[in-house]
Protein backbone atom coordinates (compact mmCIF):
# COMPACT_ATOMS: atom_id res chain seq x y z
CA UNK A 1 0.00 0.00 0.00
CA UNK A 2 2.71 2.60 1.22
CA UNK A 3 5.01 1.25 -1.98
CA UNK A 4 1.60 2.66 -4.38
CA UNK A 5 1.23 5.45 -2.50
CA UNK A 6 4.70 6.26 -3.16
CA UNK A 7 4.77 5.57 -6.78
CA UNK A 8 1.67 8.05 -7.19
CA UNK A 9 3.21 10.99 -5.65
CA UNK A 10 6.05 10.39 -7.75
CA UNK A 11 4.35 10.04 -10.80
CA UNK A 12 2.02 13.54 -10.07
CA UNK A 13 5.35 15.47 -9.16
CA UNK A 14 7.47 14.43 -12.78
CA UNK A 15 4.05 15.98 -14.29
CA UNK A 16 3.64 19.21 -12.55
CA UNK A 17 1.96 21.20 -14.44
CA UNK A 18 1.65 24.61 -13.40
CA UNK A 19 -1.01 27.57 -15.90
CA UNK A 20 -0.26 30.98 -17.15
CA UNK A 21 -3.54 32.50 -17.98
CA UNK A 22 -3.60 35.92 -20.43
CA UNK A 23 -6.46 38.38 -20.43
CA UNK A 24 -6.87 41.58 -22.51
CA UNK A 25 -9.50 43.66 -21.51
CA UNK A 26 -12.14 43.91 -18.60
CA UNK A 27 -15.05 45.53 -18.39
CA UNK A 28 -15.28 46.63 -21.95
CA UNK A 29 -18.81 45.27 -23.47
CA UNK A 30 -17.95 47.04 -26.89
CA UNK A 31 -15.20 44.14 -27.79
CA UNK A 32 -16.80 40.68 -26.52
CA UNK A 33 -13.69 39.26 -28.21
CA UNK A 34 -11.03 40.24 -26.45
CA UNK A 35 -12.93 40.88 -22.79
CA UNK A 36 -13.64 39.93 -19.19
CA UNK A 37 -16.44 41.64 -17.47
CA UNK A 38 -15.62 42.46 -13.47
CA UNK A 39 -18.49 39.78 -12.54
CA UNK A 40 -16.62 36.74 -14.72
CA UNK A 41 -13.00 38.22 -13.04
CA UNK A 42 -14.18 38.07 -9.91
CA UNK A 43 -16.40 34.57 -10.01
CA UNK A 44 -12.46 32.86 -11.88
CA UNK A 45 -11.09 34.38 -8.71
CA UNK A 46 -13.11 32.57 -6.04
CA UNK A 47 -12.73 29.26 -8.04
CA UNK A 48 -9.32 29.70 -8.32
CA UNK A 49 -9.27 30.76 -4.19
CA UNK A 50 -11.28 28.00 -3.36
CA UNK A 51 -10.13 25.40 -4.80
CA UNK A 52 -6.43 26.13 -3.43
CA UNK A 53 -4.83 27.58 -6.40
CA UNK A 54 -1.67 29.74 -5.45
CA UNK A 55 -1.43 33.26 -7.40
CA UNK A 56 2.17 33.80 -8.57
CA UNK A 57 4.23 36.26 -10.18
CA UNK A 58 5.12 35.43 -13.15
CA UNK A 59 9.04 35.49 -12.46
CA UNK A 60 8.90 32.93 -9.68
CA UNK A 61 7.73 30.49 -12.60
CA UNK A 62 10.46 31.64 -14.17
CA UNK A 63 12.88 31.10 -11.28
CA UNK A 64 12.11 27.72 -10.96
CA UNK A 65 12.78 27.18 -14.81
CA UNK A 66 16.12 28.28 -14.34
CA UNK A 67 16.83 26.01 -11.94
CA UNK A 68 15.04 22.99 -13.41
CA UNK A 69 12.60 22.79 -10.18
CA UNK A 70 9.49 21.44 -10.17
CA UNK A 71 6.65 23.92 -10.56
CA UNK A 72 3.84 22.82 -8.33
CA UNK A 73 0.41 21.79 -9.98
CA UNK A 74 -1.65 24.78 -7.82
CA UNK A 75 0.80 27.73 -9.10
CA UNK A 76 -1.19 30.34 -11.46
CA UNK A 77 0.19 33.53 -13.21
CA UNK A 78 -1.73 35.74 -14.65
CA UNK A 79 -0.43 38.19 -17.85
CA UNK A 80 -2.43 40.83 -19.67
CA UNK A 81 -1.56 41.85 -23.13
CA UNK A 82 -1.55 44.57 -24.25
CA UNK A 83 -1.91 47.42 -21.65
CA UNK A 84 -5.27 48.85 -22.08
CA UNK A 85 -7.15 51.32 -20.12
CA UNK A 86 -9.97 49.11 -19.08
CA UNK A 87 -7.30 47.21 -17.10
CA UNK A 88 -6.52 50.66 -14.77
CA UNK A 89 -10.31 51.13 -15.28
CA UNK A 90 -11.62 48.22 -13.99
CA UNK A 91 -9.53 45.38 -13.78
CA UNK A 92 -6.62 46.55 -10.99
CA UNK A 93 -9.05 46.98 -7.96
CA UNK A 94 -10.27 43.10 -8.46
CA UNK A 95 -6.55 42.35 -8.37
CA UNK A 96 -5.93 44.08 -5.88
CA UNK A 97 -8.72 43.38 -3.34
CA UNK A 98 -7.72 39.33 -3.95
CA UNK A 99 -4.23 40.50 -3.79
CA UNK A 100 -3.06 38.71 -6.26
CA UNK A 101 -0.02 39.59 -8.43
CA UNK A 102 -0.15 40.31 -12.07
CA UNK A 103 1.68 41.07 -15.14
CA UNK A 104 1.37 43.56 -17.76
CA UNK A 105 2.80 43.94 -21.26
CA UNK A 106 3.15 47.37 -23.54
CA UNK A 107 1.80 48.03 -26.91
CA UNK A 108 4.58 50.36 -26.80
CA UNK A 109 3.25 53.06 -29.66
CA UNK A 110 -0.58 52.82 -28.21
CA UNK A 111 0.98 53.92 -25.35
CA UNK A 112 3.15 56.52 -26.31
CA UNK A 113 1.04 58.45 -29.22
CA UNK A 114 -2.04 58.04 -26.51
CA UNK A 115 -3.99 56.02 -27.84
CA UNK A 116 -7.39 56.53 -26.91
CA UNK A 117 -8.06 52.60 -25.39
CA UNK A 118 -4.49 52.76 -24.03
CA UNK A 119 -3.00 53.53 -20.22
CA UNK A 120 -0.26 56.30 -20.15
CA UNK A 121 3.29 55.29 -18.78
CA UNK A 122 2.12 57.39 -15.86
CA UNK A 123 -0.45 54.97 -14.99
CA UNK A 124 2.06 51.86 -15.63
CA UNK A 125 4.59 53.09 -13.64
CA UNK A 126 1.13 53.59 -11.10
CA UNK A 127 0.41 49.77 -11.51
CA UNK A 128 3.95 48.45 -11.21
CA UNK A 129 3.53 48.89 -7.59
CA UNK A 130 1.03 45.87 -7.55
CA UNK A 131 2.55 44.14 -10.11
CA UNK A 132 5.36 44.14 -13.56
CA UNK A 133 5.39 45.55 -17.01
CA UNK A 134 7.10 43.93 -19.92
CA UNK A 135 7.00 44.24 -23.26
CA UNK A 136 4.79 43.69 -26.31
CA UNK A 137 6.73 45.04 -29.54
CA UNK A 138 6.10 48.96 -30.63
CA UNK A 139 4.21 48.68 -33.59
CA UNK A 140 2.61 45.08 -32.97
CA UNK A 141 3.23 43.87 -35.93
CA UNK A 142 3.32 40.42 -37.11
CA UNK A 143 6.52 39.54 -36.77
CA UNK A 144 6.82 36.37 -39.32
CA UNK A 145 6.00 38.93 -41.92
CA UNK A 146 8.77 40.96 -41.06
CA UNK A 147 12.81 40.97 -42.18
CA UNK A 148 15.24 40.03 -39.70
CA UNK A 149 16.18 43.67 -39.52
CA UNK A 150 12.38 44.58 -39.26
CA UNK A 151 12.20 42.55 -36.35
CA UNK A 152 15.02 44.16 -34.78
CA UNK A 153 14.31 47.34 -35.27
CA UNK A 154 11.08 47.42 -34.13
CA UNK A 155 11.51 45.64 -31.05
CA UNK A 156 14.62 47.69 -30.40
CA UNK A 157 12.67 51.06 -30.65
CA UNK A 158 10.33 49.57 -27.99
CA UNK A 159 12.83 48.25 -25.50
CA UNK A 160 14.59 51.89 -25.59
CA UNK A 161 11.27 54.20 -25.09
CA UNK A 162 10.54 51.10 -22.36
CA UNK A 163 14.08 51.94 -20.33
CA UNK A 164 13.68 55.85 -21.18
CA UNK A 165 9.76 55.37 -19.60
CA UNK A 166 10.01 53.08 -16.61
CA UNK A 167 13.88 53.40 -15.69
CA UNK A 168 14.31 49.23 -16.14
CA UNK A 169 14.78 46.97 -18.70
CA UNK A 170 11.82 44.66 -19.87
CA UNK A 171 12.66 41.04 -18.86
CA UNK A 172 9.52 39.49 -20.70
CA UNK A 173 8.59 39.82 -24.07
CA UNK A 174 5.15 38.75 -25.74
CA UNK A 175 4.84 37.76 -29.36
CA UNK A 176 2.12 40.49 -30.77
CA UNK A 177 -0.97 37.84 -32.03
CA UNK A 178 0.93 35.34 -30.01
CA UNK A 179 2.45 34.53 -33.64
CA UNK A 180 5.71 33.67 -34.15
CA UNK A 181 8.29 30.65 -36.20
CA UNK A 182 11.51 29.53 -35.20
CA UNK A 183 13.21 32.62 -37.26
CA UNK A 184 11.53 35.15 -34.97
CA UNK A 185 12.16 33.20 -31.97
CA UNK A 186 16.04 33.18 -33.16
CA UNK A 187 16.04 36.56 -34.16
CA UNK A 188 15.13 37.85 -30.50
CA UNK A 189 16.71 35.21 -28.65
CA UNK A 190 20.10 36.27 -30.45
CA UNK A 191 20.14 40.23 -30.50
CA UNK A 192 17.74 40.65 -27.31
CA UNK A 193 18.62 39.85 -23.31
CA UNK A 194 14.77 38.74 -22.54
CA UNK A 195 14.82 36.59 -19.59
CA UNK A 196 11.24 35.16 -21.19
CA UNK A 197 9.51 35.13 -24.03
CA UNK A 198 5.99 34.05 -23.92
CA UNK A 199 3.63 32.81 -26.83
CA UNK A 200 -0.39 31.82 -26.48
CA UNK A 201 -0.39 28.51 -27.55
CA UNK A 202 -2.74 27.04 -24.92
CA UNK A 203 -0.74 24.47 -22.36
CA UNK A 204 0.98 24.53 -19.19
CA UNK A 205 4.36 25.15 -17.71
CA UNK A 206 6.38 23.17 -16.46
CA UNK A 207 10.58 22.46 -15.69
CA UNK A 208 10.82 21.40 -18.83
CA UNK A 209 9.77 24.30 -20.69
CA UNK A 210 11.50 26.27 -23.26
CA UNK A 211 12.37 29.70 -20.99
CA UNK A 212 12.15 31.40 -24.90
CA UNK A 213 8.80 29.84 -25.43
CA UNK A 214 6.26 29.93 -22.73
CA UNK A 215 2.66 28.65 -23.28
CA UNK A 216 -0.20 30.53 -22.05
CA UNK A 217 -3.94 30.13 -22.06
CA UNK A 218 -6.11 32.66 -23.42
CA UNK A 219 -8.83 33.33 -20.77
CA UNK A 220 -11.93 35.71 -22.43
CA UNK A 221 -15.45 36.05 -21.63
CA UNK A 222 -17.20 32.72 -19.71
CA UNK A 223 -14.36 30.98 -19.98
CA UNK A 224 -14.16 27.57 -18.05
CA UNK A 225 -11.22 27.62 -16.33
CA UNK A 226 -12.01 24.81 -14.39
CA UNK A 227 -11.41 23.12 -17.93
CA UNK A 228 -8.41 25.65 -18.81
CA UNK A 229 -6.62 24.13 -15.78
CA UNK A 230 -7.07 20.38 -16.81
CA UNK A 231 -4.06 21.08 -19.71
CA UNK A 232 -1.28 19.51 -19.39
CA UNK A 233 2.47 19.39 -21.60
CA UNK A 234 2.92 16.61 -23.45
CA UNK A 235 6.50 16.27 -24.49
CA UNK A 236 6.97 16.03 -28.62
CA UNK A 237 10.78 16.47 -30.19
CA UNK A 238 9.15 17.80 -33.52
CA UNK A 239 10.98 17.10 -37.10
CA UNK A 240 8.13 18.05 -39.48
CA UNK A 241 6.39 20.42 -39.74
CA UNK A 242 8.58 22.76 -38.66
CA UNK A 243 7.71 25.95 -40.70
CA UNK A 244 4.42 26.57 -42.58
CA UNK A 245 4.89 24.96 -45.79
CA UNK A 246 5.88 27.17 -49.17
CA UNK A 247 3.33 25.62 -51.07
CA UNK A 248 0.85 25.34 -48.69
CA UNK A 249 0.76 21.56 -48.10
CA UNK A 250 1.41 20.04 -45.24
CA UNK A 251 3.46 16.76 -46.59
CA UNK A 252 4.17 14.82 -43.07
CA UNK A 253 4.52 14.57 -39.50
CA UNK A 254 8.02 13.30 -38.20
CA UNK A 255 8.57 13.67 -34.53
CA UNK A 256 9.89 11.77 -31.36
CA UNK A 257 7.37 10.62 -28.49
CA UNK A 258 7.93 8.76 -25.15
CA UNK A 259 8.35 5.47 -27.10
CA UNK A 260 5.33 3.59 -24.42
CA UNK A 261 2.49 4.84 -26.41
CA UNK A 262 1.67 2.77 -29.64
CA UNK A 263 -0.91 5.08 -30.90
CA UNK A 264 -1.67 9.32 -30.14
CA UNK A 265 -4.02 12.24 -31.40
CA UNK A 266 -3.16 14.41 -33.80
CA UNK A 267 -5.33 17.83 -34.81
CA UNK A 268 -4.64 19.91 -37.86
CA UNK A 269 -6.53 22.88 -37.59
CA UNK A 270 -9.32 22.64 -40.50
CA UNK A 271 -8.99 19.12 -40.25
CA UNK A 272 -9.84 18.05 -36.70
CA UNK A 273 -8.77 15.32 -34.47
CA UNK A 274 -7.26 12.02 -35.64
CA UNK A 275 -5.61 8.85 -34.75
CA UNK A 276 -1.56 8.29 -35.35
CA UNK A 277 0.56 5.56 -34.68
CA UNK A 278 3.69 5.44 -33.11
CA UNK A 279 6.60 2.79 -33.40
CA UNK A 280 8.93 2.76 -31.01
CA UNK A 281 8.68 6.41 -30.17
CA UNK A 282 8.68 7.73 -33.88
CA UNK A 283 6.20 9.29 -35.66
CA UNK A 284 6.62 9.26 -39.39
CA UNK A 285 3.84 9.68 -41.61
CA UNK A 286 3.03 11.14 -44.92
CA UNK A 287 -0.66 13.48 -44.76
CA UNK A 288 -0.42 15.45 -47.99
CA UNK A 289 -2.76 18.14 -46.25
CA UNK A 290 -3.98 21.48 -48.21
CA UNK A 291 -3.59 24.07 -45.00
CA UNK A 292 -6.64 26.37 -45.53
CA UNK A 293 -5.64 28.57 -42.26
CA UNK A 294 -2.28 31.03 -42.66
CA UNK A 295 -2.57 30.13 -38.58
CA UNK A 296 -2.32 26.41 -38.31
CA UNK A 297 -1.85 24.88 -34.71
CA UNK A 298 -0.64 21.44 -34.75
CA UNK A 299 -1.53 19.23 -31.61
CA UNK A 300 -0.19 16.01 -30.35
CA UNK A 301 -1.06 14.13 -27.39
CA UNK A 302 -2.81 11.20 -25.72
CA UNK A 303 -5.60 13.16 -24.94
CA UNK A 304 -7.01 16.83 -25.71
CA UNK A 305 -6.27 18.06 -22.66
CA UNK A 306 -2.48 16.76 -22.61
CA UNK A 307 -0.85 17.92 -25.85
CA UNK A 308 2.48 19.18 -27.59
CA UNK A 309 0.83 22.47 -29.51
CA UNK A 310 2.56 23.38 -32.38
CA UNK A 311 2.24 26.83 -34.06
CA UNK A 312 2.89 27.36 -37.65
CA UNK A 313 2.31 30.38 -39.05
CA UNK A 314 2.48 31.58 -42.67
CA UNK A 315 4.52 34.44 -43.75
CA UNK A 316 4.39 36.71 -46.02
CA UNK A 317 8.20 37.52 -46.83
CA UNK A 318 9.17 36.27 -50.61
CA UNK A 319 9.80 32.82 -51.58
CA UNK A 320 13.66 33.75 -51.42
CA UNK A 321 14.01 35.52 -48.10
CA UNK A 322 15.43 32.24 -45.70
CA UNK A 323 13.48 31.29 -43.01
ZN1 LIG B 1 -1.46 42.12 -28.33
Amino acid sequence: MRYIFLVFISFSLSFADAHIFVYHRFGDSRYPSANTTKEQLIQQFEYLKEHNYKIVPIEKILTNIKAHKDIPNNWVALTIDDGYKSFYDNGLEIFKKYNYPFSVYVYVQATTQRYGDYMSWKQLKEISKYGTVGLHSYAHPRLQNLTNKEIIDDTKKAYDIFVKKMGYTPKIYVYPYGEYDPRVKKILTDNFDFEAILNQNTGSVTKNTDIKDIPRVAVIGRSNIKYKLRYKTFNVKWHEPNVFPKNGILKRISANVDPKYNSLKLYITGEGWRDINVTNGLIDQTLNIYLKNTRTRVLLGPDIFTVSNHLINKSKLNKGVKQ
